[in-house]
């Protein structure tokens, strides 16, 4: 169902929790390194590579705001937790032998690059896993929203979507056990069942450049590359 053998550029999503293991928040040296190798792997089958990496595991504007920081000061403080786990995962694919550059929206040239199109494009053209930080450098957003958006302005051929379970389900399959997986969905089908697959924003930008979004488990060994393979369970979002 999956036209994966075909895709010369994907967009991995990367959620902050995905990189804290079994800890409750930071990150976990063993899951970095077992995603790393994961990413160094499927650049290796050379399909371009850039990942939009979260800051859940260290803080979250809304987080914030509930504790009375106003919204846009609390989204800067979760930007920079990305831009953080983007130096720790630059770090990490290097040590698996595969070149990265963590590129950020937020510019802080004495950390890393700052983000732009033409950058992303030179670095993943060499063959370098490119880490999008800093979601897109804007309160309000997500990095969904950030992938969903690097994804369209890089002419990805689809979003993968890491997440703890294996895709979209009819119902939360950790409260009802008659929950059932999509294999295939439209995003049309995605809004008139009511399912979650990204954020609106998120989703609304990817619907409306036609481009699919993979959801599967990122704790599954070597997913992302399994997915590139065509192999590998998950929900295939597409018009
Ligand atoms: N954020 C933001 N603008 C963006 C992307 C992220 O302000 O374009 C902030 C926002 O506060 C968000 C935090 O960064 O809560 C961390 O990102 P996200 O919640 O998407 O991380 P994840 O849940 O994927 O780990």
């Amino acid at each position: 169902a999956m036209p994966a053998n075909r895709w010369k550029r994907v967009v991995v999503k990367l959620s902050g929790e995905a990189l804290m293991g079994e800890g409750r928040n930071g990150l976990d040296a063993p899951t970095l390194a077992r995603i790393a190798g994961d990413l160094a792997s499927a650049a290796a089958t050379g399909v371009e590579i850039a990942v939009v990496v979260g800051g859940g595991n260290f803080f979250r504007g809304i987080q914030g705001a509930d504790k009375g920081i106003e919204r846009a000061r609390a989204d800067s403080i979760g930007m920079l937790a990305t831009v953080m786990n983007g130096l720790a995962l630059e770090q990490a694919i290097e040590a698996q032998g595969r070149q990265a550059r963590a590129l950020s929206a937020v510019p802080m040239p004495s950390l890393c690059e700052s983000y732009s199109r033409r950058a992303a494009l030179h670095h993943l053209a060499k063959g370098r896993v490119v880490i999008c930080a800093g979601g897109t450098g804007n309160p309000f957003f997500t990095t969904d929203t950030g992938a969903a958006l690097r994804a369209a302005e890089l002419s990805a051929d689809a979003v993968l979507k890491a997440t703890q379970v294996d895709g979209v389900y009819t119902a939360d399959p950790k409260r009802d056990p008659a929950a059932r997986r999509y294999d295939v969905l439209t995003h049309d089908e995605a809004i008139a069942r009511n399912l979650a697959v990204m954020d609106t924003a998120a989703f609304a930008l990817a619907r409306e450049n036609g481009l699919p979004i993979v959801v599967f488990s990122i704790r599954e060994e070597k997913a992302i590359t399994a997915i590139l393979m065509g192999a590998g369970r998950a929900t295939y979002v597409a018009p």
